[in-house]
């Protein structure tokens, strides 16, 4: 690995994490695991790729870095769940051009959205509506496409709510 004297910008908030999260491989098959093995060497070839394509990108440095303010780079094994990892490398964070950091927030949004349909279903009810909305270059987001949404949503929730009434009752 070459060391690069380059700042990468901003680094706040792109450093790799000490945590593995909530990803374990205790529950894959042998199958599954060499899947899984086959895919993480598929996106750091394609990282790869994406590095030489995009050198001035963030990309380019990911995972090849060390973050300026930590002293080193700490590699971290979980016994638990059989996972290594690297602690204070600097990261791009790009679901765009980087497909580790792509599959990383893509799992981690995965998470995110599967507690809360969980949570909302225990409440009720999830809907996923998408619409589309005539528009120009100049149209402005905020006025009436925005209300024209709205109050499309409101007519699917309230003609959702007069259907679940009238099963019920
Ligand atoms: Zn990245």
């Amino acid at each position: 690995m070459t060391q690069k004297k380059r700042p990468l910008g901003t680094i706040a908030r792109k450093v790799s994490p000490d945590s593995t999260g909530r990803f374990t491989r205790q529950r894959l098959t042998e199958e599954q695991q060499e899947e899984a093995r086959q895919s993480r060497l598929l996106r750091w070839a394609l990282q790869a790729e994406a590095r030489a394509i995009l050198p001035n990108e963030r990309v380019a440095e990911c995972l090849r870095a060390i973050n300026p303010m930590s002293l080193g780079v700490q590699v971290l094994h979980s016994t638990e769940h059989q996972i290594a990892h690297y602690k204070s490398l600097i990261v791009c964070g790009s679901v765009w051009m980087c497909p580790l950091c792509a599959a990383k927030i893509s799992e981690r949004r995965r998470d995110e959205l599967e507690r809360a349909v969980t949570h909302h279903v225990e409440q009720g009810a999830v809907y996923m509506a998408t619409y589309t909305v005539s528009h120009s270059l100049y149209s402005h987001l905020l006025s009436g496409m925005q209300k024209d949404a709205m109050s499309k949503l409101d007519e699917v929730l309230e003609r959702q709510e007069g259907d679940e009434k009238s099963e019920s009752g």
